[in-house]
């Protein structure tokens, strides 16, 4: 597209925006109102017409998607591919500004990323090696503090002795893990930003250098930055860059995570000449959908204050579904969805948005049953699943032997005779020498200092193992080498032995790995094995969905309402509309918490385009308990002109019907029946919901009143009727 026609795309607010003169601005605006629009024109304008190199242009994006998103978007309006443009998010960007000056950063060539499992894992090990009692002080609130310090750019050098006793012993954890991160070679999240920062800092030919090239800095979802973030972006900013900003107020979502609509104030105190676009006209959803967003949103106080209109119609009303319990909620959506696909409509059109993660349980169970393929997002992912971290750390021993994280890892995976004592010592001596547990390692088998002569043969062998892996793969493509890897490990042996079904999907798992990482090489085989490996490695890490291979499948949408943050979908489900849930049971007392969930309520209705499905549960089962929750307030803030209402009676007349249709009262021939009241050994009473198969392969679907839902081999099982 050429310039002009670039122009020709958008409304005049829009237009503005694109194609402003080069100062710096922000571009404020509500839902859907064409922001990140308005950022790839931008891009694509500043290539086209104001002829500037690809290169010179660095952009910020808040997940993965949105940055791969971004990517495509360029790419289609200015007809080339440019896959090494800086769009990415904070953490990628940063990688890869360590890369390239990993030297005047102070990492090693080979350095890591710590995913934030693998940061709780290791500060869970450090703080056993040395001696805290974890139910006083527990691990997790030990990433916090350090994830905070870091975050307002806190070395433990910076922070004096305090007074406070536990205080202190954060400290000294901190110094503890830190050291261990750096002898590892091991980065943070956080670290990751940190380390940029202090760099350009310390090195000013380092930052002059970017300053002359990055003279186009644009940053998407800026009203959910932190301090760490802004002092990023600020610090990248030379005296030629001009920085464009979008963002709305109304979106910010992660305030419990530090981040500040205080730095759209920061921003014009920093930038003085920095003026305001606005976008009004909504091009997203019905006008159903957006007066509900918009009437929801005006009860929040601390607002800058937008509107938002649209020239769309109605459209049909948001459906609010009253559930019997959660597993009726499920049935609903899944049934909709049904409907959804009948009318051959995609099914990644789809998604179902809840608060919490553990609230995708049941719905997934009535996907599944119904054989409907999903997706989940932010779950446990496809680099987080336990299969995949132990082939990939295999990867990362070999290419950095100091990988503390990788090491305890496999070092006893599959089972080789390392047991927990050895461990214990090789982590003393780690503690007390201040060297790497590979080190520590080599160091015990050289003294003899092992008592057991079968534990110092085992640890021998594994240190030959990765030497030799390391070997025997080295200038083999990455495919070859993770396929080798997973043979000579034994890990494929481990998986394969076990007959369950959840291993049958590990093994599945291991082949999708071996696809990833063969399409991974046929994308970067110009580089050589070990960038190529290297970089694989990161981009695992920071769960960019590598070469797309990974669940191509048309496929519902799964999400948390944080995640789904600036994407669109036509219909959209919002589950556990109660109070308690949503607004969670910690927002309730503190208004600008309760502000801050309004604002998430206000993103999940935004996210649809034509129809927008809510619902509620009368009686739900959380920890053992039967609980009540009212619906929630967002909903009742909703015009009752925009909403109508269905009740579980409803659904149960339907269920009842077709329970009559295809059972007809008869009994399965494993002799249960849906609906009928059943008690197990141990999970106790329950009542069958579904069943399937014949013969051998029943299988029975029992919510019960303790453990919630399961299904269970009827065979195996060994229910009571009641
Ligand atoms: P969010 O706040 O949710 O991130 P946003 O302001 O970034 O939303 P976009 O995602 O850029 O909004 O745009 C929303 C939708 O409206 C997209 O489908 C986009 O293609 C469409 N859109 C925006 N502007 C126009 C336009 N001028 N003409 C046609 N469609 C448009
Ligand atoms: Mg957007």
């Amino acid at each position: 597209m050429n310039a002009s026609d670039l122009l020709l795309h958008l409304n005049n607010q829009q237009r503005v925006a694109v194609s402003a003169p080069r100062e710096h601005f922000l571009v404020l605006a509500g839902a859907g109102s064409g922001k990140t629009r308005v950022l790839s024109y931008r891009i694509a304008w500043l290539i086209e017409k104001e002829k500037f190199s690809p290169q010179s242009i660095i952009a910020v994006t808040f997940t993965n998607k949105a940055a791969k998103e971004l990517r495509e978007r360029v790419r289609d309006l200015i007809g080339i591919n440019q896959s090494d443009m800086w769009i990415g998010t904070f953490h990628a960007l940063s990688h890869r500004f360590l890369c390239s000056n990993h030297m005047h950063a102070n990492l090693p060539r080979d350095f890591q990323i710590l995913d934030p499992d693998d940061q709780l894992r290791l500060l869970t090990h450090l703080m056993k090696g040395m001696n805290i009692d974890q139910k006083k002080m527990e691990p997790r609130q030990g990433v916090w503090y350090i994830n905070d310090k870091k975050e307002k750019g806190l070395r433990p050098g910076h922070l004096t002795k305090s007074f406070c006793q536990v205080d202190q012993i954060w400290l000294r954890i901190y110094k503890v893990y830190q050291e261990t991160c750096d002898r590892s070679g091991l980065v943070d999240f956080t670290e990751l930003l940190l380390r940029v920062c202090e760099l350009w800092h310390c090195k000013s030919e380092i930052l002059s250098h970017y300053h002359k090239q990055f003279t186009n800095i644009l940053v998407d979802e800026f009203q959910d930055t932190n301090a760490l973030q802004y002092s990023w972006i600020r610090a990248l900013s030379g005296e030629q860059s001009k920085v464009v900003i979008v963002g709305d107020d109304d979106q910010s979502i992660y305030g419990w995570r530090g981040a500040q609509t205080k730095n759209m104030q920061q921003f014009f105190k920093d930038f003085p000449s920095a003026t305001t676009i606005r976008l009004e006209r909504n091009y997203r959803s019905t006008l159903n959908i957006l007066k509900a967003a918009n009437t929801l949103i005006s009860n929040n106080n601390d607002r800058l204050g937008k509107e938002l209109w649209t020239k769309a119609s109605d459209g049909e009303p948001i459906l609010l579904y009253c559930a019997l319990n959660a597993f009726d909620e499920a049935r609903f959506v899944v049934n909709c969805i049904q409907l959804w696909e009948k009318d051959r409509k995609s099914l990644c059109d789809c998604a179902i948005l809840y608060r919490n993660n553990s609230q995708s349980r049941e719905v997934e169970e009535a996907l599944v049953q119904k054989n409907i393929a999903y997706q989940i997002y932010s779950g446990i992912r496809f680099f987080q699943r336990k299969e995949i971290k132990d082939s990939i750390a295999y990867l990362r021993l070999i290419v950095n032997r100091n990988d503390d994280v990788a090491f305890e890892r496999i070092v006893n995976t599959p089972r080789r005779g390392i047991g927990p004592h050895t461990l214990e010592t090789l982590r003393q001596i780690s503690y007390q020498r201040k060297i790497t547990l590979w080190m520590a390692s080599l160091e015990l088998l050289q003294n003899e200092a092992l008592s057991v002569h079968v534990a110092a043969s085992a640890l021998k062998r594994f240190i030959q193992l990765i030497d030799s892996l390391e070997a025997l793969t080295t200038n083999m493509p990455l495919y070859m080498q993770t396929e080798c890897i997973l043979q000579d490990s034994g890990l494929w042996c481990m998986y394969s032995k076990e007959k369950n079904e959840k291993d049958q999907t590990r093994i599945e798992n291991l082949e999708e790995l071996i696809n990833t990482t063969r399409q991974y090489y046929s994308h970067h085989s110009k580089d050589t094995d070990f960038v190529s490996l290297k970089s694989f490695l990161a981009q695992s890490s920071l769960d960019i969905n590598i070469a797309n291979g990974i669940q191509s499948q048309d496929s519902v949408q799964l999400m948390t309402i944080h995640a789904s943050k600036g994407l669109e979908f036509s219909q959209v489900f919002i589950v556990g509309m109660e109070e308690g849930i949503f607004p969670s049971q910690f927002a309730l007392k503190e208004n600008h918490r309760l502000e801050e969930e309004r604002r998430l309520a206000y993103v999940g209705i935004t996210r649809a385009m034509k129809r927008l499905m809510l619902s509620y549960v009368k009686n739900r089962r959380i920890y053992g308990k039967e609980v009540s929750y009212p619906l929630s307030r967002f909903v009742k803030e909703i015009p009752d002109a925009c909403i109508k209402k269905l009740h579980f009676h409803f659904q149960e007349k339907q269920l009842i019907e077709y329970k009559d249709k295809n059972n007809k009262g008869v009994m399965h021939d494993s002799g249960f029946s849906v609906a009928q009241r059943v008690r197990h050994v141990k999970f106790g009473e329950g009542v069958i919901m579904h069943i399937t198969g014949y013969g051998e392969q029943t299988r029975l679907q029992v919510d019960f009143r303790k453990k919630g839902v399961k299904w269970l081999l009827a065979m195996y099982a060994m229910l009571e009727a009641r």
